[in-house]
């Protein structure tokens, strides 16, 4: 499943620059992900941990649990979206 923002979101920036599929953009007044783009960071490493997550200081970056997606799915989105 994609990740979300949730409101504790400070506006921080400190994860766009990890994210490898540009998936998170910063909106008004929290920044936000884009489901079609985030695939967990499948697909981008070897060992794929969500780097958003690792990187947000008031752990704002959540799993969307109401949106599940296996792991074939989200490395499908991986390869459609380097096409
Ligand atoms: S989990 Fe990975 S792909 Fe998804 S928003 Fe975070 S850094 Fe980007
Ligand atoms: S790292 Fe966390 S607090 Fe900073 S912009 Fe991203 S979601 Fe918001």
């Amino acid at each position: 499943m994609a990740l979300k923002i949730i409101d504790e979101c400070i506006a921080c920036d400190a994860c766009t620059e990890v994210c490898p599929s540009g998936a998170i953009e910063c909106a008004d007044p929290i920044y936000i992900i884009t489901p079609t783009l985030c695939t967990e960071c499948v697909g981008y490493f070897e060992n794929p941990e969500s780097s958003c997550v690792k990187v947000c200081p008031v752990d704002a970056i959540i799993l969307d649990e109401a949106n599940p997606e296996t792991l074939e799915q989200l490395l499908k989105k991986y390869q459609e979206n380097s096409n």
